[in-house]
């Protein structure tokens, strides 16, 4: 039986690993379940799971909580109650799918209080994936990638060294814009960047698939969870979402993971690991599969790939300034303050006006992304097709 607390369970990726955790109830207890400000749900999740602690991020509403859990669980709130839920005693493994940055100082608290760590939150990895990897080694626990594509190639490497590694290979979706003209990108609205092709998921992704970079945060997740540097992380766009990425090693054998697409899986894998366990709910028929496409990003509409690799190349303060502008790009795009394209143009302006300072601390990690905020905020109102 493994203990399991789950922050951000009331989002796409908490819903799927709620499934999981209902699907194998001899292996795995939820202790612990956070939420942002949806009440409700996580009201009603409690009730279902009865784990011992809860925490609201939303403070103001914490009475009602209290109120309809009673005295037998704990029920914290704020970055605080975060914390404490991260560290809770009786723990195991920590799944953070926390939208944005808030998971990354429970990531570290987890890792620093001994419990092995699942992330779906790729931008912790984007943010500080060299402190988060460096305390994990120090303390001694597992980082587990709950995203499909990492769960996939961390399921071909099987504990290969990076110098077997000729190089990771990514798979994209192209997400909805994937043979649309360049034309037409001043016309997209929010409506059709958030209708994906293949999976549903919160809205920040959701934008971030359409303009590809989810796949460029990606990449620089890669770049740190398996040790590679970034010229060896490629990306391929495959429509189907079924081969979820691929592993090229250095005699030219190339390993894939395939699987029609469900999050279950992924999160399953991370959870349990390092065993694998029967679940009747992803069946993947080869047969039925039909055709699978293979084919090179296009650069030209989705700059996103190229920024991210530069961000990711130089390193130090650069990709958290990339994740923390693109944060605030897609806010603004979401409500009808920047156009699709906006949102790449403004992330490479604030990259052009960053002074990158090599092997951060946190604090400057911290400072460069709110550094990025104010930068890509007063970089959007200033733009001449601004409203
Ligand atoms: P959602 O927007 O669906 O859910 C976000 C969750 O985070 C909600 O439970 C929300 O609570 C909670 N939350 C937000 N802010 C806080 C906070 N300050 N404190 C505590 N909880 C908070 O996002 P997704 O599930 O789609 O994505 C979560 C993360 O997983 C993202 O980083 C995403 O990139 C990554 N990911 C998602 C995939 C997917 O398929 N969805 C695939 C791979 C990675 P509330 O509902 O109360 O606001």
């Amino acid at each position: 039986m493994k203990n399991v607390v789950l922050l951000g369970s009331t989002g796409s990726i908490g819903t799927s690993a709620l499934h999981v955790v209902e699907d194998l109830p001899d292996r795995l207890r939820l202790v612990g379940l956070a939420a942002g400000k949806n009440v409700d749900p996580l009201i009603e999740q409690s009730l279902r799971h009865r784990p011992e602690a809860v925490c609201l991020f939303d403070e103001t509403r914490l009475t009602a909580v209290r109120d309809a859990l009673g005295p037998k669980t704990r029920v914290v709130g704020g970055s605080e109650g975060l914390i404490e839920l991260a560290t809770w005693p009786s723990a195991d493994i920590v799944l953070i799918a926390i939208v944005g940055t808030a998971g990354l100082l429970p990531a570290l608290a987890a890792i620093r209080a001994g419990k092995d760590i699942a992330i779906a939150s790729k931008e912790i990895l984007v943010m500080a994936g060299e402190i988060v990897m460096r305390e994990a080694r120090k303390h001694g626990v597992r980082v587990l990638a709950v995203d499909s594509e990492h769960s996939a190639i961390f399921q071909c490497l099987d504990g290969k060294a990076p110098d077997s590694v000729r190089q990771l290979w990514l798979t994209a979706s192209g997400g909805p814009f994937r043979s649309t003209p360049k034309s037409e990108f001043p016309f997209i609205t929010v409506e059709r960047a958030l209708k994906h092709p293949s999976w549903v998921m919160g809205r920040k992704i959701t934008i971030d698939s359409a303009t590809l970079f989810n796949k460029g945060l990606e990449m620089i997740e890669a770049r740190w969870l398996f040790d590679i540097e970034m010229a060896r992380v490629q990306v391929v766009v495959h429509p189907q979402s079924v081969v979820h990425s691929m592993v090229e090693y250095v005699d030219g054998s190339i390993l894939a993971q395939l699987s029609t697409p469900d999050m279950c899986l992924p999160i399953q894998y991370a959870l349990l690991y390092p065993e694998r366990v029967r679940s009747e709910r992803v069946q993947t028929h080869p047969g039925k599969l039909g055709t699978l496409t293979f084919e090179e990003p296009d650069p030209e509409r989705f700059p996103a790939l190229n920024l991210a690799r530069r961000a990711g190349e130089v390193g130090g303060t650069l990709p958290a300034v990339l994740n923390a502008s693109n944060e605030v790009a897609v806010e603004a795009f979401c409500e009808g303050r920047l156009t699709f394209e906006g949102i790449a143009e403004t992330v490479a302006q604030v990259l052009n006006e960053h002074e990158t300072v090599q092997q951060p601390g946190l604090e400057e990690i911290l400072e460069a992304d709110s550094w990025a905020r104010r930068a890509a905020g007063k970089g959007i109102d200033s733009r001449p097709d601004s409203p």
